[in-house]
């Protein structure tokens, strides 16, 4: 017996049977992707790009059809890599959303910048996701730099087309065209679904002759730890302003699944006393807001009840350190 074996992609150990090659042998037998079989099989890695807002979580939720990036109108709430993975009878494909491309402000943005260039390089497809109800220049600037010594095909993607006139899209794709030799310039709505299925169609087209990376039964690689995190960090963005969102990380402390409860404990870490003021409101109205929401979405996500424990704790200035973020896993 093998015991060990892991598969390499590009020089990377992207996935270890070590750790659970028990489970991993009792399923081989109802695993079809590692058996030989008559039609080749397709896997690859699609990297959706973009600035912040423009639509690449909306985009990739409907592409991987399950709710995985948290969705909000304000910008920056995808701070970490997020893998969606769908499965055919013939065909693996692995998306991943990335933080939106941004000028590094912080030491926290940097940590954000270093996943979006692994998602560059990694990638088979890249998704370069516009809003084209909004002509921005300054994301040119940005990230066209960026792919400039790079081989992988780059689709530019014109999403929110359900908000643009269609002069306004042919205006869009000839400035677009003249930017980049893209490999395909297509317009979508992540939102309606308008051109997806064209899309899914030309993605497929190009995931190389590969086995699946991961076992089909794999949604995501984030423990549902992240998952709890993020949904509560959803509801800090929705239910307070301006610098608030931007200044707390929800640290999940302990995640107890019980057969008929998910018991959670969450810490959000904010940088002030100030803030911590502000999070937890008058005679803790704000918080227990925030506490509510949380639970009623966790609920929802993980299908069970779910008893939910909130703390405020403040770090002075947690974004600007280094090495407490190493600490909060960026
Ligand atoms: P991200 O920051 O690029 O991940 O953007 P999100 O997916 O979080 O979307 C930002 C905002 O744009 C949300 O309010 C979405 O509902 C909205 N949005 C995303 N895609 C579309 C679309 O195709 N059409 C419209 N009208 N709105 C969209
Ligand atoms: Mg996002």
């Amino acid at each position: 017996m093998g015991g060990v074996s892991e598969i390499e992609y590009k020089g990377k150990t992207i996935f270890q049977f070590q750790t659970f090659f028990c489970t991993f042998a009792t399923k081989i037998s109802s695993y079809p992707h590692f058996v030989m079989q008559d039609a080749p099989h397709h896997a690859g890695f699609v990297s959706i790009i973009g600035k912040p807002n423009v639509g690449k979580s909306t985009l990739m939720n409907r592409l991987v059809g399950e709710r995985l990036a948290i969705i909000t109108a304000k910008a920056q709430t995808t701070r970490h890599r997020i893998m969606g993975i769908i499965n055919g009878d013939n065909f693996q494909i692995v998306y991943s959303d990335t933080p939106g491309i941004l000028d590094p402000k912080y030491e926290l943005h940097k940590a954000m910048m270093s996943f979006v260039n692994q998602s560059l390089e990694d990638a088979d497809v890249l998704l370069w996701v516009v809003d084209a109800s909004s002509i921005n220049q300054s994301e040119v600037a940005l990230i066209l730099p960026r792919l400039l010594n790079i081989e992988t095909p780059v689709f530019l993607l014109l999403n929110k087309c359900d908000l643009c006139k269609p002069e306004q899209l042919e205006t869009q794709r000839a400035f677009w065209a003249l930017q980049h030799s893209f490999a395909e310039i297509i317009e979508i709505s992540g939102l309606v679904g308008t051109g997806t299925e064209e899309l899914f169609q030309k993605i497929l087209g190009r995931m190389p002759e590969h086995p699946a990376y991961y076992p089909a039964e794999d949604v995501t690689d984030r423990s549902e730890r992240f998952f709890a995190s993020e949904i509560i960090r959803e509801k800090i963005f929705m239910n307070y302003e301006q610098e608030i969102p931007y200044a707390c990380e929800v640290l999940i402390m302990d995640f107890k699944e019980k057969e008929d409860i998910i018991a959670i404990r969450a810490e959000i870490i904010v940088e002030r006393e100030s803030q911590k003021g502000i999070v937890i409101g008058k005679k803790g109205e704000a918080l227990k807001k925030v506490g509510i929401q949380a639970r009623q979405t966790l609920e929802e996500f993980f299908g069970k009840k779910v008893y939910l424990e909130q703390r405020v704790k403040v770090e002075k200035d947690w974004r600007k350190h280094d090495l407490k973020l190493k600490h909060y896993g960026y």
